[in-house]
């Protein structure tokens, strides 16, 4: 049977290796952490949201990002760097804000969205994971007019696409979600997705991970991959390096890699240059304290981007985007605006001084499309870039590419890379 080696145990690498398993491959998962989905993976929003596959970059984006641009407490918020791969990602998002881009990249999302949910509710019930998942739909909340008029637009879209979402009006959303009437935002309205739901990232990762252990996937845990070997046709091999200094080689038939936002830079010595750039993010998780005041659905702010998830007891709130590289300090002023916004929401749920910080980088793509099949090398395959969206895409994608390695169609029209 023919050995893959994934390289990377987020939410994406460990779905990858579960799904080679079930087509019958010999799987071993390397990550240098000691723990799965212990980067980008490990407190994100929580949403699996089908209804929000539309990218950043679409036609009116550009004039709407410009004034947030240096603002510090902006949704998005570029730090330009002496760094070409920063400026080419920029000039690249331009070109996918093009109108048939942007088309063509929602279309494609809302596809492997709906594949990935069904896979991932499949998956769930199949094995009986337990990562605090709540069945309640995503109710996206407008509080401007222009805010209303763009989620009109993209509710269209996504009803084009196959996505069942609608727009309601402040008062079904308030009944969708009695914890808003303490709101102290206005809410003039908003959409309703019914079938999208949220659930712990990480919990699901390292449940997958205890399960695909059982199935007979090995995983190299504590281990820094330090570079692949290639003849220029094929990778002959992953070389190891450990705390001590010293190296170690493994081999295999296939490779697939899923490390996130170190993807880039682990090929780009192949001479291959991922478009994917950092774009760092917040999340706070506050306990909840009074049930009353905690929403029950998940809740996207369309005004500041921010998602907020309920996690067994606690509150997730999270957002914001910074182009920034790779540096992963907490900036106070973000974290005060997300914990700001949520307690604006929902005063009285918890306790603001007892919220947990956490910043993650999003390995995200100009268009928000992830990377996935094969790359020009014929035994390097790619899983990654998932952006915004890892999550919700997980498990689509490692079940299709799964599929491509094991010389089937994938049922979704999706620009897989061949
Ligand atoms: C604030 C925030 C909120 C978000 N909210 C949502 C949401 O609500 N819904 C949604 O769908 N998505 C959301 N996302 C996006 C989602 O979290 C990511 O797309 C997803 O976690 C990416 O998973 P991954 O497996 O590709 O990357 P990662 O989780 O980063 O996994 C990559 C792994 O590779 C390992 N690795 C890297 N380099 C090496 C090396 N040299 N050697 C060994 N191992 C290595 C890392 O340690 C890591 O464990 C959010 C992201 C952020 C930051």
């Amino acid at each position: 049977m023919r050995h893959v080696i994934v390289l990377g145990a987020g939410v994406v690498g460990v779905a990858t290796a579960w799904y080679l398993r079930q087509k019958g491959f010999d799987v071993t998962v390397i990550e240098r952490r000691p723990l799965p989905a212990s980067e980008t993976s490990y407190a994100n929003g929580g949403q699996i949201s089908v209804s929000h596959a539309e990218p950043w970059a679409q036609p009116g984006a550009p004039l709407k990002i410009l004034p947030w641009l240096l603002r510090a407490d902006a949704p998005l918020l570029f730090r330009p760097h002496w760094d070409t791969a920063q400026w080419a990602w920029c000039l690249q998002f331009l070109h996918e804000c093009l109108p048939h881009r942007s088309a063509r990249n929602t279309a494609a999302n809302v596809a492997l969205g709906l594949y990935s949910r069904s896979s991932l509710i499949e998956l769930s019930g199949q094995l009986g994971l337990e990562y605090a998942r709540a069945m309640r739909g995503i109710l996206q909340i407008c509080s401007t007019a222009s805010g209303l008029k763009s989620a009109a637009h993209a509710v269209r879209l996504m009803q084009a696409n196959g996505c069942e979402v609608r727009m309601v009006g402040p008062e079904e959303a308030r009944a969708i979600e009695p914890a808003l009437r303490h709101s102290q935002i206005s809410i003039l309205g908003g959409t309703w997705a019914e079938q999208d739901f949220s659930g712990d990232a990480k919990l699901f990762t390292r449940g997958l991970t205890q399960a695909a252990r059982q199935a007979g996937v090995i995983f190299r845990l504590g281990a820094e991959i330090d570079r692949l070997e290639t003849d220029q046709t094929h990778v002959t091999g992953v070389w190891l390096r450990d705390e001590e200094g010293g190296y170690e080689r493994l081999a295999a038939d296939d490779y697939v890699v899923s490390l996130g936002p170190q993807s880039r830079g682990l090929m780009l010595p192949l001479g291959i240059n991922l478009p994917i750039y950092p774009a760092k993010g917040y999340s706070i998780t506050l306990p909840i304290e009074d049930e009353s005041r905690a929403a029950q659905a998940s809740i996207t702010d369309e005004a500041q981007k921010i998602v907020f998830s309920r996690l067994g007891g606690y509150v997730r709130a999270a957002g914001t985007a910074e182009l920034a590289g790779y540096d992963k300090h907490l900036n106070p002023v973000r974290v005060a605006a997300i914990l700001a916004r949520c307690m604006q929401y929902f005063p009285g749920v918890g306790d603001p001084a007892k919220a947990r910080a956490w910043t993650g980088l999003r390995p995200a793509t100009p268009a928000n499309v992830p990377l996935i099949g094969r790359s020009r090398l014929g035994n390097l395959h790619l899983n990654t870039g998932h952006g915004t969206l890892g999550w919700t895409h997980a498990c689509g994608s490692a079940r299709a590419l799964a599929e491509l390695m094991a010389g089937e169609k994938p049922p979704i029209p999706f620009p897989f890379l061949r």
